[in-house]
């Protein structure tokens, strides 16, 4: 997973923008707007390493659009951040939540190390003092700024975070809205480890649903039997998987950084995940092929190809050789602009990342008002519902013999779980966004749904734009 050291993904994503403006009546003054980033704060901070040895890491947050407050956006971990990057990640998570219309602008962190080289408490040490950094310039609030996790954190990040947030607010009580992701016990909410690979899922069952396009593509509708390689198994990699997985797909490949495997007859992801965390990479894994130079398997033959790493992946290096019908990008920025006209030109179908990992913001967003409103949705509803079911129950008892089953009735008395709402408002949100897109696309008579969903995400920034007008 080189990456050319010339490549800015900020500028990629402003291409994007520009490419979309092009089948709009926009005025260009408001598109150069749209496509600032507002806020831009780079610092570096000191550590103690445990052999008495400092070190200064470089840490970044960017907020890219204040159309919509809070801003919103992941903190990310790589060795790979630099200020382009997080640039061009926090401007994505903009179009991103306007897509799916989550109202938040958008926003994103980084520190530049590689988690794998620091044990827990130098990781701890190392949140804790890049969150009171982002506290000290205002880079971090319930109403201002909230992180997320995103490459190299999770919920264990988003614990130390909201714990050093609270420490220096200890009066205000939307303070655990300050991040999303949390651990559940720390105010997290259920569904959200999962979210973005649940999305990702969604995202493309609705793709391979719509007939025309499948028959465009020479692909059968559904997911049923559809062979699909999947980049990276971490977090999103790993639920996309399998979840297609559950729904019928065959996962063929899984490319990791450290070398990939390769079955033709279909992998057993969670399996193959337990292997992964026991042995630190594929190699041995039952009678499967060990690929070295995994980044080659991008190029293999199959219906769908889930980049759900790091950006900079489909370049024109490598993207007419690209074999796959589908690309549903996982990651953010894993097809650069030059490379996606490469693909289109093949009639290779790109579900872009902006649309198709929005199912972690999503969620982010129930926890976020979960956190501000201090219910549990699940106990709520489930009052609400017991209410109902006796009323239920006594009309229909009354009314007719009729008898429901102990198991019906029991179903009935649990009524929806947190968990139940979470997966059904994200549902609800990846379905509406993929044909607001797809109709955009079919409307405008373009080939690109990366450009669809720019233009839904566009026209809606602007209108928030005019509305508020420009101070003084
Ligand atoms: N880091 C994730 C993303 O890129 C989630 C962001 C969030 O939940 O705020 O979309």
């Amino acid at each position: 997973m080189s990456k050319d050291q010339e490549y800015s993904l900020f500028e990629d994503v402003c291409s994007f923008v520009d490419d979309a403006a092009q089948h709009m009546d926009l005025e260009k003054s408001l598109v150069n707007h749209i496509k600032q980033c507002n806020s831009v704060y780079s610092f570096s901070f000191p550590i103690d390493n445990e052999d008495g040895t400092k070190e200064v890491l470089k840490g970044y947050r960017v907020q890219h659009s204040h159309h919509k407050l809070p801003v919103k956006g992941g903190i990310r971990y790589s060795d790979e951040v630099n200020e382009e990057e997080v640039k061009g990640l926090a401007a994505l998570m903009t179009y991103k939540c306007a897509l799916v219309e989550i109202p938040y602008g958008g926003a994103k962190g980084g520190v530049k190390i590689n988690p794998r080289n620091y044990n827990e408490k130098q990781l701890e040490k190392i949140t804790r003092r890049y969150t009171t950094e982002l506290i000290k310039k205002n880079f971090i609030g319930p109403a201002l700024d909230v992180p997320a996790p995103d490459y190299g954190t999770g919920a264990r990040e988003m614990g130390w975070i909201v714990d050093t947030y609270m420490t220096f607010h200890p009066d205000s009580i939307n303070a655990k809205g300050c991040v999303t992701g949390k651990p559940l016990p720390l105010h997290g909410i259920p569904g959200r480890t999962e979210a973005t690979g649940r999305g990702v899922y969604i995202g493309l069952r609705e793709a391979v649903s719509v007939e025309d396009d499948m028959n465009a593509l020479g692909l059968t509708v559904g997911l049923g039997g559809k062979e699909v390689i999947v980049q990276g198994l971490g977090n999103v990699g790993y639920y996309a998987a399998l979840f297609l997985q559950e729904a019928g797909a065959k996962i063929i490949g899984v490319a990791e950084y450290n070398g990939g495997i390769f079955d033709p007859n279909g992998l057993d992801i969670k399996e193959l995940k337990a292997y992964q965390k026991e042995n630190g990479s594929f190699k041995g894994y039952k009678n499967t092929q060990f690929i070295d130079d995994s980044r080659e398997m991008l190029t293999y033959k199959c219906d769908i190809l889930v980049p759900a790493a790091l950006e900079n992946q489909i370049t024109n290096e490598n993207a007419d050789k690209i074999q796959a019908k589908i690309i549903g990008e996982g990651a953010n920025g894993p097809t650069t602009q030059e490379a996606e006209k490469i693909l289109i030109e093949k009639g290779i179908l790109v579900i872009p990342d902006m649309y198709l990992n929005a199912g972690g913001v999503t969620v982010s967003y129930f926890e976020w008002l979960k956190n501000l409103s201090r219910v549990s949705f699940g106990k709520l509803q489930k009052r609400y519902d017991m209410k109902k079911y006796e009323i239920l129950m006594e009309s229909i008892e009354k009314a007719t013999d009729s008898q429901f089953t102990e198991e019906q009735k029991k179903l009935i008395i649990r009524g929806a779980t947190e968990e139940d709402l979470v997966y059904s408002g994200l549902e609800d949100t990846m379905v509406n966004a993929y044909h607001s897109m797809n109709d955009m696309r079919k409307k405008k008579g373009i080939k690109s749904m990366r450009t669809a969903g720019f233009i839904v995400a566009i026209e809606r920034i602007a209108i928030s734009y005019r509305n508020l007008g420009i101070f003084p």
